[in-house]
């Protein structure tokens, strides 16, 4: 319970519901405005004259996008029925098992859907993963009852792929770079180990928004030669600029595996495209998750507050508001509540109020500065 940054993660989701309702009226001419409908700050997208912003004035309803998950979640299951004991060895599918809402829930449904499913689940530990993340996912694999393997590389590891990403951020900011980075070698690691065990098959919890926009794919299945091709660089970055040749044998290399040991890689959620209110309904009613508030700041990947603080002094904003923000249009998240949020980070990053020391500590865990990653308190 003494980690700070879940203390500071606390006092974070504390201060948004209960103080910043009232404090924002006192600092509005310091903040940036936002658009009415989505809470898209100015600095994200241009807003017009009645204060809405470009991409909610040009917003339709997508009738034909229902249809389309209609048909995708029918071939998603058709395939995952013929999966079930179709493995050679103990498992038909390794399961990515991050400890959060939607991965939760997708090892319930597909437990409740395919009960002859053979399901190994699997957690990678980053090196900056929180104390309470680690015992909820001990905690939650225990209420699943599923087999389940927690993967710990070294630390400098992470370390290593942190520091170069942070300090070599792309145009999609933190989120796009270090955070992206991050899931794609959990994903490597995964397809790695699938390989190695003869898993047939790679089932992987990302959003319809996160497999369209940070894999840059429109399917729920990942295409079956990027599966089956050597890694080269994550989120735009060579990877021979950041890694000693050892520390690039980590990452995938499918083209060294003969085609029937690579697995096939699906996003079960993509296909499901559900409503976050919906997934956090379940996994409450199915007595696994409470359901509560969920901030971007207080996920289980401690170096969150640190991107987020990084993107609002380098753009002004926090990358991981744009998928929010496109959720808020689509009806799919709650608008005071993000807009609550996002203000109040784009406050406290300039002001260091609760998360300096934090930001000033994680960085120092990289072996860097503010300066080094053009974060400047106001004090
Ligand atoms: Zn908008």
């Amino acid at each position: 319970m003494s980690d700070p940054s879940e203390r500071v993660a606390r006092l974070f989701e504390f201060y948004v519901q209960n103080v910043w309702p009232v404090h924002r009226k006192l600092v509005k001419r310091r903040l940036s405005r936002r658009c009415r409908s989505c809470a898209a700050s100015e600095k994200m997208l241009a807003l017009d004259s009645a204060g809405v912003c470009v991409s909610c004035r040009s917003f339709v309803e997508a009738a034909p996008a229902q249809r389309r998950s209609e048909r995708d979640a029918e071939a998603l299951s058709q395939s995952l029925g013929r999966y079930q004991g179709a493995g050679t060895g103990l498992y038909d599918a390794l399961v990515l098992f991050s400890g959060g809402k939607d991965s939760t829930y997708m090892i319930h449904r597909l437990r409740t859907e395919f009960p002859r499913l053979r399901m190994l689940a699997f957690t990678i530990h980053n090196g900056f993963m929180s104390p309470v993340a680690e015992r909820n996912v001990q905690e939650l694999i225990e209420r699943l009852d599923i087999d389940h393997v927690f993967v710990r590389p070294r630390k400098a590891f992470h370390v290593k792929l942190f520091r170069y990403c942070i300090t070599h951020l792309n145009a999609d900011g933190g989120y796009g770079t270090v955070d992206f980075s991050d899931g794609e070698f959990m994903l490597d690691t995964a397809r790695r180990l699938a390989a190695e065990k003869d898993i047939p098959l790679i089932l992987c919890g990302y959003s319809r928004y996160q497999v369209q926009n940070g894999l840059r794919l429109d399917d729920f299945e990942s295409p079956r030669e990027r599966e089956c091709s050597d890694r080269v660089e994550t989120a735009g970055l060579p990877l021979k600029d950041i890694f000693a040749p050892d520390e690039v044998e980590l990452w995938w290399h499918g083209a060294r595996w003969p085609r029937g040991r690579v697995a096939r890689l699906f996003f079960p959620l993509f296909a499901w495209d559900l409503e976050e209110e919906e997934v956090k309904k379940k996994v409450a009613e199915w007595g696994l998750l409470p359901k509560k508030a969920h901030s971007p700041i207080a996920t289980n990947h401690k170096l969150i507050p640190l991107l987020g603080v990084t993107d609002v002094h380098q753009r002004g904003y926090s990358g991981f508001e744009i998928e929010f923000c496109r959720m808020i249009r689509e009806g799919k998240a709650d608008y005071r509540q993000w807009l609550f949020t996002f203000e109040f980070l784009e406050y406290t990053a300039r002001t260091g109020l609760f998360v300096k020391s934090v930001v000033i500590d994680l960085l120092a865990q990289l072996g860097l500065r503010t300066e080094d990653v053009g974060i400047r308190f106001n004090e």
